[in-house]
């Protein structure tokens, strides 16, 4: 940003961070964050300098010592009370990613809840934390494993669920005694804030959990500082890619979520009312930004394509699009000028590239609103696999409509594609379903279930490019991957018996 633009900025709206339980007000580097309804810019957020970063990892290892000694039903308690605490304030949560996402009211509180399961789930961290026992592994000899916390960990967390996902990451983290450094999206990092603050309220010793607004800086900083013990993150596949390596290369723990290209296959026999319903949510719910977004429908048969084009195009002309803050419409904008360009740019690619678009967002306007982000729903017909608008991820509301003359073909292009995050068939058939179920190549499958997001207490995680790393996000592998295996081995010999020194591997007793 040149100095001029700088100098119109109001101080008192640039968001800062929160370090060592403190918000901390920052002028550095200040980017605008938008409203996407409108296209205003309704408040700016600091890019955090390295030193900035720097002070929150030393927040968070100062706190780390006490906070790993607390036991796990006091950490407990206190996610209780943060959890209370978030649904005392699910309308202010919910609003705050309406003005800076754009997604629809009701769909943010959706997204809330979602992320508020996670925190119900870590309420039960004594009970997750619980280790495993064996007496007598030999004559005298009790042998237990223990889940130990690792110390600093980050997170690193994309635009489009700006409450949710950072909810995959530091509720279990913090619950398994480790503390935390957040790096939220810089497009609506309100939200993520107005969390921190709940989280100190509900009684988290300070220095547990920080946040640092910024960009690139803020997370190399994260990257190849040696506190920092591990890293969860969860973007496009790209960056993924390179958080992974740089991570890793830098000894860390790291998770890294991807990007993604969901198909759904549609069977001959299904229930196509009921499809087609479940595509139109999950293909323009959210404006079609989701990682579970389904952007390919894949329909078995040309007479099970026509029909699906032909229900497809009488929802899409009922469709409403608005302002988020209307329950009443069912898409709001993209999230920002540069992403509605190029998801707009991908629709013009498509035509380039032969593809039949069949409903056309465009040149939608809406009524009040004529500066916002908006772009109407997209359909393309006969996408074929060598064109870009099927390779790459989108990240809009533009529906890809291929045709397969079977099961397995429709399995095969899944199966071929870089990215394996979510799919799901639609079908009567139970065993096209197990056979589907079994084979395909992805990480979260949904039998006439559109948008398969695993619930809190199971774990959410995509194959092939779609993460880096071996464990998924919240659920089982949370404890897994927040914490280290210890294995104590201990004997108490009798008073006063002298033990003979044993030169021989301990064998079988
Ligand atoms: P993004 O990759 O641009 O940004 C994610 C985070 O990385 C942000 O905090 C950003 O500040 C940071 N970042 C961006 N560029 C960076 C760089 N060069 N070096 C270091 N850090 C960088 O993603 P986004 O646009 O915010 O989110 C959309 C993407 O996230 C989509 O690809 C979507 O599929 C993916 N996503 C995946 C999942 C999943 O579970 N697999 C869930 C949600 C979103």
């Amino acid at each position: 940003m040149n100095a001029r633009a700088a100098s119109k900025i109001d101080a008192a709206n640039v968001l800062g961070h929160f370090i060592n339980g403190e918000e901390v007000g920052d002028a550095n580097r200040p980017e605008p964050v938008t409203n996407p309804a409108t296209g205003q810019v309704s408040r700016h957020v600091a890019m955090a300098s390295k030193q900035t970063v720097e002070q929150a990892i030393a927040a968070a290892q100062a706190a780390y010592p006490a906070w790993r000694d607390t036991p796990p039903a006091k950490r407990a308690r206190i996610m209780f009370r943060f959890k209370q605490l978030l649904e005392e304030h699910a309308d202010e949560i919910a609003a705050a990613i309406t003005d800076e996402h754009g997604k629809v009211l009701d769909d943010a509180m959706g997204e809330f809840g979602r992320g508020v399961e996670v925190v119900d789930y870590a309420c039960g961290i004594p009970e997750l934390l619980k280790g495993e026992y064996s007496r007598n592994v030999g004559p005298g000899i009790d042998s237990w494993s223990d889940h130990q916390p690792l110390g600093v960990v980050a997170g690193i967390t994309p635009f489009n669920f700006p409450a949710m996902v950072p909810m995959w990451m530091y509720p279990m983290a913090i619950a398994c005694g480790n503390t935390f450094v957040l790096k939220p999206s810089e497009k609506d990092p309100t939200a993520p804030m107005i969390v921190a603050r709940l989280l100190k309220k509900a009684g988290l010793p300070d220095g547990v959990f920080n946040l640092v607004n910024g960009d690139k800086e803020a997370v190399d900083t994260l990257l190849n500082d040696d506190r920092v013990q591990a890293v969860s993150f969860v973007g496009s596949t790209p960056v993924a890619e390179y958080i992974y390596s740089t991570g890793t290369k830098n000894g860390k723990r790291v998770q890294a979520l991807g990007g993604a290209k969901n198909h759904a296959i549609i069977m001959p026999d299904a229930d196509l009312d009921n499809a087609v319903s479940a595509l139109m949510g999950a293909a323009f719910g959210s404006c079609g930004e989701r990682c579970m977004a389904i952007s390919v429908a894949v329909c078995v048969g040309d007479e099970t394509a026509d029909a699906v084009v032909d229900k497809l195009k009488d929802e899409i002309a009922s469709l409403k699009v608005g302002a988020g803050t209307d329950n009443a419409n069912n898409m709001g904008p993209l999230v920002t000028k540069a992403h509605f360009e190029k998801v707009r740019g991908y629709v013009d690619l498509g035509i380039e590239e032969g593809a039949d678009l069949v409903a056309d967002g465009r040149d939608l306007v809406v009524s009040g609103y004529e500066n916002g982000f908006f772009l109407g729903p997209c359909l393309f017909d006969r996408v074929s696999e060598d064109m870009r608008i099927y390779q790459e991820e989108i990240f809009g509301p533009v529906l890809c409509l291929m045709r397969a003359e079977s099961e397995e073909q429709a399995m095969r292009l899944i199966d071929e594609h870089e990215y394996g995050n979510g799919t799901c068939i639609f079908t009567r058939d139970g065993e096209a379903a197990r056979y589907f179920a079994d084979n395909i190549k992805v990480g979260m499958v949904g039998i006439n279930v559109p948008l398969p997001v695993p619930v809190a207490y199971h774990s959410f995680g995509g194959w092939k490019r779609s993460l880096f790393g071996d464990l998924y996000a919240y659920g089982p592998d949370s404890v897994r991957f927040y914490t280290r295996r210890k294995t104590i081995t201990q004997r108490w010999p009798s008073g006063g018996v002298r033990e003979k020194a044993q030169f021989s591997f301990p064998g079988r007793q």
